[in-house]
């Protein structure tokens, strides 16, 4: 009997689900009918089709059909334990049930039964232990197909097991695999040998053979990313076809007034990617350039020329920065660059008196103020541009898309430079900004010194803080991370304004220690980075505040607590803050947990210094919502498909979208329609926030 049932209808409808479980599925993101036929396998647990017991190899999961002899309760009263021999006339093999006394009544000798276990060999005689058994009726097995089955095993939760799931995909997958829509151009199907969205679901539940999986997960993964491509490139396509944004070209005369005003020659690094910007702003399109580096590669002083050449077309800028600390560092530099220059800086953050602000926004409704740097205090509706060209967002991971965008719109199109503080691997720039106009910075300054980094066990802390403790002595300075900034009554873990105290009595007497903290107003902290920018702080205790671009060169020395407590990229972030100088650096990962896998992690990070690689172990171990922080929205999750083992077919799929929209922009042809329409069911909400500006 057919179902009444379609694809939207909620979950609760399926037989066998009603609300009690329908709850459940919840759990599981599971609401309609859809979600549940694409909850697919994690993995399949196999039942091979029957071999005659002498071809049966160690190791192996065998089915065997043979008569049962010798069915013996061999158990105690603390051990039961059923055991048979099974013969099929090409050999005999042992057969051990544990805890089943049950069998006794169900199974009898000369019975023939089909087994599936794991076979172990011992002293020359083939063995299983608990298989699972199904009796034989001769008659009928002959009229049964003899197969592997693979049985899927879905993620699942307590109130809902696999079997429980399986057994409701099952009842409904044939009738449901009917209903659904192709939406793949046929042309483009065949093209990249892709069996069919229908034949894939209902093979990735129910495969015949092993390759059945690859091949259906292959195709779901496909779409997922098409789709996805699809979602990115048509946003950022829009915005190039955009016309209307004001061309911020730059002389030769321009270039080399800018290089003058920095403090350092460019690395070439830098320079190809001015050239990259330079190109974008000079055009009437709206420059959407996703600058990438690695902590410490000098990615400011880029974005401080970009801004120059914006000025320089009298444009304004706005420089939003995540924290106050930042923002202040931004404003500290542009300042030094550019003392005794026309070129006027403001600043916009919480910590303004009213009076200042006040000013600072009228300063920037007339056009006085050419570069605004600012938390997000920035985006406030009160902040009104004279005209505003260029918009440069820094660590862009601590912003949202939506974010990002209300700044833009205080402008006509204005050019947008967006800053990565983390680099981001490939895979996952792809499917976050279609990898599509990304520049790299691929050197580092000259004269960095690799940092030395090391894991500080419990019986080296006191080894570990004399070093500290003579490095500052020599005149450099520390930063010291604690995990909590008062100590917490669930939490065993140290805090920064605890510790603060213990270090200046005992392990860094002497010094002058510094407290810095997200707690503290924003004038205290302020007040405390110049101190510590100035030398009068040698110890600067933190919480992860600092974690993000502040940049005191002679600081060489960074200890971090718990550090298992932290993601990869964090770490490496926060280890960025040192080795900025020409000195040599240390950081010092202090850590008593003893779970090997933390070890491992950690010790990922003591062998590379080089952000990139681990950025992608992050995204191994993590996965993409840990590495990017839980601010950045806008990343798809995929059921079938994964960024890291995938990104052959993420290149298809970016290549194939690319190609579908060179054609059919809007996908308005025919051909399309299923396409655009699963496009927009999928991507409708989320898709006018895709774009990177
Ligand atoms: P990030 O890319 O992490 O934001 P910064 O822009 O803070 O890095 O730069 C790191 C340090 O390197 C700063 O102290 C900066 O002054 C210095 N720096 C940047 N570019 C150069 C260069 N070309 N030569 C020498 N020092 C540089
Ligand atoms: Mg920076």
């Amino acid at each position: 009997m057919a179902l009444n049932l379609s694809l939207d209808d909620a979950v609760q409808f399926v037989p066998g689900v009603g609300p009690g479980r329908a709850k459940a599925f919840a759990k599981l993101g599971i609401s309609t009918v859809e979600d549940l036929i694409e909850h697919f396998p994690s993995r399949y647990d196999l039942t091979p089709k029957s071999t005659p017991i002498e071809d049966i190899e160690e190791g192996k999961v065998a089915t065997l059909v043979g008569e049962l002899r010798r069915l013996r309760n061999r158990g105690s009263l603390t051990k039961q334990r059923v055991t048979a021999n099974l013969i099929d006339g090409t050999g005999e093999c042992h057969i051990q049930w544990f805890h089943s006394p049950y069998l006794l009544d169900k199974l009898h000798e000369g019975q023939v039964v089909r087994l599936t276990g794991k076979v172990v060999v011992q002293e020359d005689k083939a063995k299983l232990t608990n298989p699972t058994w199904q009796a034989v009726d001769e008659a009928q097995d002959a009229l049964e197909v003899d197969e592997d089955l693979w049985n899927p095993v879905y993620p699942a939760t307590n109130q809902l097991t696999s079997v429980q799931i399986e057994k409701i995909i099952v009842n409904i997958i044939d009738d449901m695999a009917e209903r659904i829509i192709e939406f793949l151009p046929s042309e483009l199907q065949k093209r990249r040998k892709l069996p069919s969205r229908r034949l894939a679901i209902l093979r990735y539940h129910k495969p015949l053979k092993q390759a059945d999986v690859e091949i259906s997960r292959h195709r779901i993964a496909y779409d997922e990313f098409l789709l996805c491509q699809l979602a990115v490139q048509t946003g950022r396509a829009r915005a190039r076809r955009a016309r209307g944004a004001t061309p911020l070209p730059r002389s030769e005369a321009v270039d080399a007034r800018i290089r003058k005003r920095l403090p350092f020659k460019l690395t070439p690094g830098q320079d190809k990617v001015i050239e990259e910007i330079c190109y974008d702003l000079a055009r009437d399109v709206s420059m959407s350039r996703l600058l990438q580096a690695d902590v410490g590669a000098g990615k400011t002083a880029v974005a401080v020329y970009a801004s120059l050449v914006a000025v320089a077309n009298r444009n304004q800028v706005a420089i939003l920065a995540p924290t106050e600390v930042l923002a202040s560092q931004h404003l500290q530099k542009l300042t030094s660059y550019l003392s005794d220059s026309r070129v006027n800086i403001g600043y916009l953050a919480g910590s303004l008196t009213k009076r200042q602000r006040t000013v600072a926004l009228q300063e920037i409704r007339s056009g006085e103020i050419d570069i605004v740097v600012g938390t997000h205090a920035l985006i406030e509706h009160a902040v009104d541009f004279h005209n505003l060209g260029l918009v440069i967002i820094d660590e862009q991971h601590k912003f949202g898309v939506a974010q990002r965008a209300a700044l833009s719109a205080k402008g006509r199109r204005p050019h947008t430079l967006v800053l990565t503080a983390t680099p981001i691997p490939r895979s996952l720039a792809m499917t976050i900004f279609g990898d599509l106009d990304a520049s790299v910075i691929e050197d580092a300054p000259p004269g960095r010194q690799p940092i030395v980094t090391t894991l500080v066990t419990e019986e080296l802390e006191t080894r570990a803080w004399k070093f500290v403790s003579e490095l500052i002595h020599s005149g450099q300075q520390a930063y010291i991370v604690y995990p909590l900034v008062d100590e917490s009554e669930t939490l065993p873990l140290k805090a920064a304004t605890v510790e603060v105290t213990r270090l200046a009595n005992e392990h860094l007497a002497g010094a002058n220690v510094g407290l810095l903290h997200g707690r503290m107003k924003p004038a205290e902290k302020s007040q405390v980075m110049d101190q510590f920018r100035s030398g009068k702080i040698h110890a600067l205790v933190a919480t992860t505040v600092i974690e993000v671009g502040v940049d005191v060169p002679n600081a060489t020395m960074m200890v971090i607590q718990h550090a298992e407590r932290y993601g990869l990229s964090q770490l490496h972030q926060l280890r960025g803050r040192i080795g900025r100088g020409d000195l040599k650096s240390y950081c010092l990962l202090f850590s008593d947990s003893t779970n090997p896998k933390s070890t491992e992690r950690l010790n990922i990070l003591c062998h590379s210094t080089d952000g990139f690689h681990i950025a992608e172990q992050d995204l191994l171990m993590r996965g993409p919502g840990e590495l990017l922080g839980t601010r950045q929205h806008g990343i798809p999750t995929f059921k079938a498909a994964d960024i890291n083992r995938d990104i052959h077919l993420l290149q298809q799929a970016r290549d194939d979208a690319a190609e579908i929209l060179r054609a059919d922009p809007e996908l308005k042809n025919s051909q399309h329609r299923e396409l655009n329409r699963e496009l927009n069911r999928r991507y409708a909400a989320s898709q006018a926030l895709m774009r990177t500006g």
